[in-house]
């Protein structure tokens, strides 16, 4: 209005002139009306704030502007307009206004409440009522900038994420394709991603892993879908070239892609490296090999069994040893179905390793399903998982046949050493054994060759059948031990042991008074029974008694005795005698053993005697003590069970 007012007071002379001046100028401040109010109308809707200052002082605003910074349109009206701009923006503000710039610059709002917000300002010089004046825009970037850090920080975790992710994902249209490839592919075979997407499939699969995907790109390019190939979630272990030449080994899971129609169009992939796993399981499975090939190459048989005692694995010896052909034989099955009258005894060790937890070793024979004898030593020992729980036992069964055999046979020829030496030493023995009577004969046959004497005849015919008893009394020995050696068949009867000795004290008195020993035998009361051989106890007796008789000086006393010991029946044989060196007590009984080898055979024999009575003893499943004080005297105890 004041515009018009102002042009009126210009006011020309010529009236119609002046008539079309003021209607041109009507014209024009409708003109202007119109144009603000659109312009009102305008400002009030944009969510920009629009301010029109001059030379800084606010002319007009609109309603955005008044809700962004917090005031009133019409108290802001007349104010200057650095007071939106915080501090440190007012000197920017300032200078655009100044310089009379025309752009978008970004700055601090500042609200009336003090709060502040980031703001983008476009200012630009206009014409506001016919005056100079700017206009200014001003956006709230709040929004805006917490978008773009919130873009920022997810293309950041993308970034990421393809950095740290070594998977490489792709696509493929139907025709096999690759539409897309990661980066990621770069780390996996060295091509980058855009070579890998000029790659056709048999570059990108060895021929065999190409193969293998075959049926399923089949079924991709074919209308016919197989629910089953086509599978949503389908995995496979593909090799893959890579640029050096090497080849990698992929887990490859793959998607399919489909249209609206449900019509296969692609497929979605994802490829992760498996190199390093299959290094391992490979690996693994060699150790596997290696181990099962040494198993099976034991000449034992090793076997382990769970805790139930059912079978997991057998070495190809266990197997053989169990007369089966493989391993599913004895799967789930346990000992009583190979060895069911081992059964019993087997698990009961079995328990007592679950039980301990310790070792166990034990020796036995078995018969096997060859019918054969097997000597076996049997290792058990508990099997532990990773987490020390025990989850069944381990065997190791070596065969000890031939061992023992070779033992045997060792044995044998050590047995076999040994009599050659006793023989050897039995013909040294013999020879002068022999030599000495035979000597003597000689010398007594010279004497009766030349003599008539009567006397002197008599004397060495005398020595003549004592050299002759002696000879037949030591081949006697011999042959009775050599036929004890061979069969010692008893003819058994019940006795009285007061008998037996009644009869050695009988047929040894002669010879005892010989020598002036005293014989003392009290014949008990009661009887005591025993099942023997009566000639062969005999002669047990005899010996004993010749040589009580022999190793006792001039004038001793030989002492029978019999008492019961518990079931035993218990007979002595006492002398006065020379004894026993205890050196030599426990040899005595040996073959041909003589305390004092170099004595003169004529007192004594050749060193069979006890070895025959033992003998005998033994056979009757009896046994002989001796107690032997040197220059004392001795004392044999024959020991035989009571016949109930
Ligand atoms: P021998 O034919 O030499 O008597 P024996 O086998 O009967 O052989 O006895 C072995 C050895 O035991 C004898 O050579 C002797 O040295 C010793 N011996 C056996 N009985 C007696 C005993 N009553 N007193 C002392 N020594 C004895």
């Amino acid at each position: 209005m004041k515009t018009s007012e102002n042009k009126l007071s210009a006011f020309p002379p010529d009236l119609a002139a002046a008539q079309a001046q003021i209607a041109a100028l009507e014209q024009a401040l409708a003109e202007t009306q119109a144009r603000e109010e659109r312009y009102r109308l305008l400002s009030d809707a944009a969510l920009e704030g629009i301010l029109i200052h001059e030379r800084g002082i606010i002319l007009d605003a609109n309603a955005a502007l008044g809700t962004m910074f917090g005031y009133a349109v019409h108290d802001l009206i007349g104010q200057d307009a650095l007071m939106l701009a915080a501090p440190d923006t007012r000197p920017i503000v300032a200078q655009k206004i100044a310089t009379d710039f025309s752009g978008a610059y970004t700055g601090t709002g500042l609200r009336r409440d003090g709060s502040t917000f980031p703001a983008e300002i476009i200012g630009r010089p206009i014409l506001y009522r016919g005056r100079a004046a700017r206009l200014a825009v001003i956006r709230d970037l709040t929004e805006v900038q917490a978008a773009q850090e919130a873009l920022r920080r997810t293309q950041e975790r993308y970034r990421m994420l393809a950095e740290h992710v070594r998977d490489v994902i792709w696509t493929m249209d139907a025709s096999g394709r690759f539409t897309y490839v990661s980066p990621s592919v770069e780390y996996l075979r060295g091509y980058t991603a855009e070579e890998v997407m000029q790659q056709s499939l048999d570059q990108v699969l060895t021929p065999a892993s190409l193969a293998q995907v075959q049926d399923y790109l089949q079924a991709l390019q074919t209308d016919s879908i197989d629910p089953d190939l086509l599978d949503p979630d389908r995995r496979y272990v593909l090799e893959q070239p890579c640029k050096d030449g090497s080849t990698v080994w992929t887990e490859t899971k793959v998607n399919l892609i489909r249209d609206a129609d449900g019509r296969p169009i692609g497929v979605l992939g994802v490829s992760r490296d498996i190199t390093e796993r299959r290094r391992f399981e490979a690996a693994l499975a060699q150790e596997r090999t290696l181990l099962r090939t040494l198993i099976d190459n034991l000449p034992d048989s090793v076997l382990v069994k769970d805790l139930q005692g059912r079978f997991l694995l057998n070495n190809a010896e266990s197997l053989r040893r169990m007369g089966v052909s493989s391993q599913e034989e004895t799967l789930g099955k346990v000992t009583a179905d190979f060895f069911p009258e081992k059964a019993a005894e087997w698990d009961a060790l079995e328990q007592q390793v679950i039980r301990t937890g310790r070792k166990l070793v034990h020796e036995e024979g078995i018969i096997r399903s060859d019918g054969d004898e097997h000597w076996i030593r049997s290792t058990q020992f508990p099997l532990y998982d990773q987490q020390g729980t025990m989850i069944g036992l381990v065997f190791i069964n070596q065969d000890l046949t031939e061992q023992k055999a070779a033992e045997r046979q060792q044995y044998e020829l050590e047995m076999e050493r040994e009599r050659t030496a006793v023989l050897e030493r039995f013909i040294g023995d013999a020879s002068h054994s022999f030599k000495t009577p035979l000597t003597a004969m000689r010398v007594s046959l010279g004497v009766l060759k030349r003599t008539d004497d009567p006397a002197k005849v008599a004397e060495h015919l005398n020595i003549l059948s004592l050299q002759v008893d002696y000879l037949e009394r030591t081949l006697d020995d011999l042959l009775n031990l050599t036929r004890l050696d061979r069969d010692l068949t008893l003819e058994l009867e019940r006795l009285d042991a007061r008998d037996l000795i009644d009869a050695a004290v009988r047929s040894g008195r002669t010879m005892a008074l010989e020598k002036g020993h005293t014989l003392e035998w009290q014949r008990p009361e009661t009887g005591f029974q025993v099942f023997g051989d009566f000639n062969r106890l005999k002669r047990t007796l005899d010996v004993i008694l010749l040589n009580a008789v022999n190793y006792t000086p001039y004038g001793g006393t030989i002492t029978f005795g019999v008492k019961s010991e518990g079931r035993q029946v218990c007979i002595t044989v006492a002398d006065t005698g020379i004894g026993i060196p205890d050196a030599d007590l426990p040899y005595i009984f040996n073959r041909f053993y003589r305390v004092d080898s170099a004595r003169d055979v004529s007192t004594g024999g050749m060193g069979v005697g006890l070895t025959i009575a033992r003998k005998i003893v033994e056979a009757h499943r009896g046994w002989i003590k001796v107690e032997s004080v040197p220059g004392q005297g001795t004392t044999f105890k024959i020991y035989l069970p009571a016949a109930q």
